[in-house]
């Protein structure tokens, strides 16, 4: 059963590129590059679960090829950190996040990347994730299902990027950056992230807000 999941992604993927694309782009550029993708249908009835990683990957191509690179990368990324306050809401049970937040930042990377490679079949589908807890943290999707097949110049994995933002810039340091360092599509052994912030601790305290900080001390 262990491989009953392989190759299948949340559909997150699918639905915030939808979404980004309606909102930065209009409803006719996002028909056209689902179109591309021949996923027409998932525009019209998004999907409510997992889908195959070669849709994920179908769409991905479809908007580097159907939009200028920046246009590409930005849709791409803005879908990203919509997947992470997704999974913010509805995933990431609250405890965690209240613990998270008031961790060390490498603490809280520590256990946050402990368990985003736990979900790592719900987004690296048939790719392989590890990750190094180290500072700056790296974390490489090797066999990546959003950049297969494709080549590039420049990385184009912003999808994942922009969900690794989001979650460490909530949990781990405000001031977090994401940069794809290296790229399958652009010749890379793997996908790979490099993820830091500023080693100051005040970074952390500020993310609490007033609210939480005035009942912790009643
Ligand atoms: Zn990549």
């Amino acid at each position: 059963m262990a491989h009953a999941n392989a190759g299948l992604i949340g559909p997150n993927a699918i639905i915030r590129v939808a979404e980004t694309l309606r909102e930065r782009l209009g409803d006719d550029a996002a028909h056209d590059i689902f179109a591309r993708a021949k996923l027409e249908a998932r525009l019209s009835v998004p999907p409510e679960s997992m889908v195959p990683e070669t849709e994920v990957g179908a769409l991905q191509t479809a908007l580097f090829e159907g939009l200028a690179g920046e246009d590409a990368k930005r849709i791409s990324f803005e879908a990203g950190l919509r997947t992470g306050d997704y999974l913010l809401a509805r995933r990431i049970p609250k405890f965690a996040q209240f613990v998270l937040k008031r961790l060390p930042p490498r603490m809280a990377a520590r256990t946050l990347l402990s368990a985003i490679g736990k979900h790592a079949w719900t987004f690296a589908g048939s790719g392989t994730f590890e990750a190094k807890a180290d500072y700056p943290v790296l974390v490489s999707i090797a066999n990546c299902p959003l950049c297969r097949g494709r080549h590039a110049d420049e990385p184009q994995c912003d999808f994942y990027a922009g969900t690794f933002q989001r979650l460490f810039e909530t949990l781990v340091s405000r001031n977090t950056t994401v940069r794809e360092i290296e790229c399958e599509a652009a010749g890379g052994s793997a996908c790979i992230f490099e993820i830091e912030w500023p080693k100051n601790a005040a970074q952390k305290a500020e993310h609490a807000p007033a609210a939480h900080r005035q009942r912790e001390l009643t």
